[in-house]
């Protein structure tokens, strides 16, 4: 396809990076959590939509941005071979809110 598609315009990711591809594929809505060892971030999502369960991917290190982390991800789904999802911030004011130390 061409730049003549349309897409959804979603605050924190940058869908004119994306492709054809990641057009044709699910939003995963997922909430900003700090590990464990506090040292990382994670982004949960609690029910994908693809399988129904619920997957963690990495945001990287507490200090940097994680939303950098959002956009197209490949599906971390058990026993579906799916073409992935693009994972959105579910809640962006929380986020905020964490990033600037109000939740921790
Ligand atoms: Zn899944």
């Amino acid at each position: 396809m061409t730049a003549m598609e349309v897409r959804p315009s979603i605050p924190g990711i940058d869908l004119a990076k994306g492709s054809t591809e990641a057009a044709s594929v699910p939003f995963a809505p997922a909430i900003l959590e700090i590990g464990k060892d506090r040292h990382f971030w994670h982004w949960r999502i609690n029910t994908c939509p693809i399988c129904g369960r619920s997957h963690s991917h990495g945001g990287g290190p507490v200090g940097a941005d994680p939303r950098i982390f959002l956009s197209h991800r490949a599906a971390h789904c058990r026993d579906i071979n799916a073409n992935g999802y693009l994972l959105i911030d579910a809640e962006p004011s929380r986020t905020v809110s964490m990033l600037t130390g109000g939740a921790m």
